[in-house]
């Protein structure tokens, strides 16, 4: 087995390495505490400055103005991008974009692409994913109770949806709605795309997370869409596919999250060992020669080193064979590295004491927004009982 990386991904990386250094984690300090309104001059410099190094969306195809990265070339420049949380929005690989994108590129009909693909490749838009409900359970996506209705050629939109990450400031949404509520479970929706300054768009609020409402694009929206009209034109997609086309967008966003994650682990295993050597308990020890932080620290590495290997299986299956077949594995690591990142995360708070809950370090911002990834794209419980049920049923095909 290789473990092996390019020529080309060692000059990549180290190029991506310099740039964090220098441009990103320096305005960590200011991004944890400043409205995202107030940092985007900076954040776009960055972005540029990126655009012009050829290191831009690293995952969108050459052909749309990305870098044609395969999805393990990903995996291996993502992890260094994860370590900071401007990482993947400087380098044009953020959700919920990226998903978007991924949908777009392949369903958009030649003006969806001109009006919403190319802008938001190059970054020059924002949008958002608008499929999930507070009445229902999103974790059933089947269950949704928006409706489109087609009405003298637009579609109508109704209904009521939350958690549109990054709706403040988008140009447009994709919204999963009943088009067709007497087909099967699996054909009622359809993804339609609703531009935010329709009539009828209505941000109600960014919702307040642990604390925090963000905004911009570091938020998450509540939206009423109230006859809300958009052309027929506007439907992403087969007619009745949402589902299908939920699913295609969540499985390379699933592995995306992961692969950040293990950035995030890498730079919070890194500051506790740190740490650890530095801070001085008496005697002339330091909290390094404690066993307790000892048997934290193997854990952790052990706990990442596992996290980051099936990862980079999960997309070198999903590189080689394809999305469907590599299913099993995306839901695994989705479970997996989630609590591996927080158990990380939590450790290296620990060990810093009191300082790991200022925002004097990004390790407070990591355990507060990353709470969520046990949730978002699929619950652990929703992971566990999908790959679950497919490794039963090999055993009882066979027996
Ligand atoms: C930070 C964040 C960002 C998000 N961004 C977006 C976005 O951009 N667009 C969007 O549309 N949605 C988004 N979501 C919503 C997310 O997809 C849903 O929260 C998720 O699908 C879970 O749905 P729910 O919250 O309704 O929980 P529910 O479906 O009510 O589930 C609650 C809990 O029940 C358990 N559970 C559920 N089903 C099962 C089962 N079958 N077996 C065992 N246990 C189960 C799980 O523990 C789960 O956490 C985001 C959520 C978060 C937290």
């Amino acid at each position: 087995m290789d473990f092996g990386v390019s020529e080309r991904m060692k000059v990549i990386l180290e190029m991506v390495r310099e740039f964090m250094d220098k441009e990103v984690y320096p305005l960590e300090p200011y991004f944890v505490v400043k409205p995202f309104r107030e940092m985007w001059p900076e954040i776009d410099r960055c972005r540029q400055m990126v655009k012009k190094m050829e290191l831009w969306a690293p995952q969108v195809p050459a052909e749309l103005g990305g870098m044609g990265l395969n999805v393990v070339e990903h995996a291996l420049m993502a992890e260094e991008l994860g370590r900071s949380p401007l990482g993947y929005l400087v380098f044009g690989c953020q959700a919920p974009d990226a998903g978007n994108i991924e949908i777009l590129a392949k369903y958009a009909t030649p003006e969806q692409r001109r009006e919403y693909l190319l802008p938001l490749v190059r970054g020059e838009i924002r949008s958002c994913f608008s499929m999930s409900e507070p009445e229902f359970a999103g974790s059933n996506p089947t269950e949704l109770a928006t409706t489109a209705v087609l009405v003298n050629g637009q579609w109508v939109v109704n209904g009521h949806k939350w958690f549109s990450s990054s709706a403040d400031g988008a140009r447009f949404a994709v919204v999963m709605a009943v088009t067709d509520p007497e087909a099967s479970v699996y054909q009622r929706a359809s993804m339609i795309i609703v531009p935010t300054d329709t009539p009828g768009f209505n941000l109600v609020r960014n919702i307040s997370i642990l604390g925090h409402a963000g905004d911009d694009y570091a938020s998450h929206g509540e939206i009423l869409y109230q006859d809300c009209r958009v052309p027929a034109d506007n439907l992403l997609g087969p007619r009745g596919q949402g589902f299908v086309i939920a699913q295609e967008r969540l499985g390379p966003g699933r592995i995306h999250h992961c692969m950040r994650w293990i950035g995030i682990c890498n730079r919070c295993f890194e500051m506790m060992c740190r740490r650890a050597g530095e801070r001085k308990v008496g005697r002339g020890k330091t909290l390094a020669d404690k066993q307790i932080i000892q048997e934290w620290v193997a854990e952790s590495r052990a706990e990442i080193l596992a996290a980051r290997l099936m990862v980079l299986f999960a997309a070198w299956k999903m590189e080689t064979e394809g999305l469907y077949a590599a299913r099993e594995e995306v839901s695994l690591i989705k479970f997996y590295v989630a609590p591996v990142m927080l158990r990380v995360i939590d450790r290296a708070i620990q060990v810093h004491g009191g300082l790991g809950v200022t925002d004097d370090t990004i390790l407070s911002f990591f355990y507060r927004m990353e709470r969520g990834a046990r949730i978002y794209d699929g619950p652990d419980e929703v992971h566990k009982v999908v790959a679950a049920r497919r490794i039963l049923r090999e055993f009882s095909s066979a027996g």
